[in-house]
């Protein structure tokens, strides 16, 4: 065993989320949503096993660009759209499908197309804010925008409306379905296709099932709803994250444990360095209590989390020896459940991990 932490990505269980997504919305096309290095488990191996994806999205054209040596041949989305000229030019030049959510985005394109040629045309999805509050157009500039882009002629390709959903991971509030009906009323009106469901969208609104699906934290094996287990909606974890016992000492009643010294142990017992730490991009405010796995038995963290470490309770693993693995979460310790005792979710805890974890892709 190599020493320091480790991340295991599953990409059979990718894979297998994929196709979860694929029967959860069987007449939609999927963009298999892979940004911010895919929640964190590796934009080039995953972006690889989910060639059965219709497309890929990601937020940014920069991240975009890194796809482009993987020869991959599927529409590739920018959720956030252009940022500026040269950004513009790396979208013509790799065909990137772009979000359009401010007027700012329509003008800088605008002036583009009319000042240049270019051998194919751009694929625009415009962006409308149905009550996410945060980019897109008001339903009523929708149809201001269309115009002005038609203008442009066949140098751009209107290729539908998207919206995003604010409170889908919580299917009793009506706010979901309002979203939907005002999306799909925009869309018919201007008969152009739509986009809609995130992973919380596809799985619980119907409605949200439209013709291109925008899937994420699915992929990866999070779940996406409140109060609903991933197991429990057939996700696989996709991340394990492991890293190993590096000491196991009999500490006496009462001996402070960590910095501040905010544990004391009620009686003599075995406690468990683990090498993993917020450098590693495990959450600082993990508070004692929040579970491990030692070889697959269930312990629990004690005292501050530190850089490079954390402490264990062995007491119900007495056999716990230097070198065993412990897992951090992913398979047989849901990333949900230890994002509820840090008071985070599963998104956060996937994507911060540092570049000093080891990540295995298998
Ligand atoms: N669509 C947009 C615009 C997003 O910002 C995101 C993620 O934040 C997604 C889709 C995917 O959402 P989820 O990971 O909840 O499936």
């Amino acid at each position: 065993m190599k020493p320091g932490p480790w991340a295991r990505i599953d990409l059979d269980a990718l894979r297998a989320n994929l196709a979860i997504c694929r029967r959860a919305a069987p007449g939609s096309r999927i963009w298999a949503v892979i940004k911010a290095d895919a929640y964190g488990h590796g934009i080039g191996h995953c972006a690889q096993a989910l060639q059965n994806a219709d497309g890929y999205a990601v937020a940014r054209v920069q991240e975009a660009l890194g796809l482009g040596v993987l020869g991959i041949d599927k529409p590739i989305l920018v959720m956030e759209g252009i940022m500026d000229a040269a950004e513009l030019s790396s979208a013509f030049s790799m065909g990137l499908e772009l979000v359009i959510h401010s007027q700012w985005q329509a003008e800088l394109i605008d002036a583009q197309l009319s000042a240049h040629s270019h051998p194919r045309p751009l694929r625009v999805w415009i962006k409308v804010d149905t009550g996410m509050g945060r980019l897109g157009l008001l339903p009523e500039q929708v149809e201001v925008l269309i115009r002005q882009l038609q203008r442009l002629g066949s140098a751009l390709e209107l290729a539908g409306l998207m919206t995003h959903l604010a409170n889908a991971d919580d299917p009793s509030l009506p706010m979901t379905e309002r979203q939907c009906e005002q999306a799909r009323a925009l869309a018919d009106r201007f008969g152009l296709p739509l986009s809609i469901g995130n992973s919380a969208g596809m799985l619980a609104h119907p409605a949200a099932r439209t013709d291109w699906v925008r899937p994420g934290i699915m992929l990866y094996g999070g779940s996406p709803l409140l109060g609903r287990s991933a197991e429990g909606l057939g996700l696989q974890p996709v991340m394990t994250l492991s890293s190993q016992l590096i000491a196991v000492r009999q500490l006496a009643r009462g001996t402070p444990v960590g910095y501040g010294s905010t544990y004391h142990c009620p009686e003599a017992m075995p406690v468990g360095v683990v090498a993993i730490g917020y450098g590693d991009g495990y959450p600082r405010h993990a508070p004692t209590g929040t579970p491990v796995l030692v070889r697959d038995r269930r312990a629990a963290l004690i005292g501050r989390v530190s850089m490079d470490m954390i402490s264990i309770d062995l007491r119900n693993i007495p056999d716990a020896a230097v070198g065993d693995p412990v897992t951090l979460w992913g398979q047989g310790l849901a990333v949900e459940e230890v994002a509820a005792q840090v008071g985070t979710i599963n998104y956060e805890l996937l994507c911060r991990l540092s570049p000093r974890v080891r990540v295995v892709h298998q």
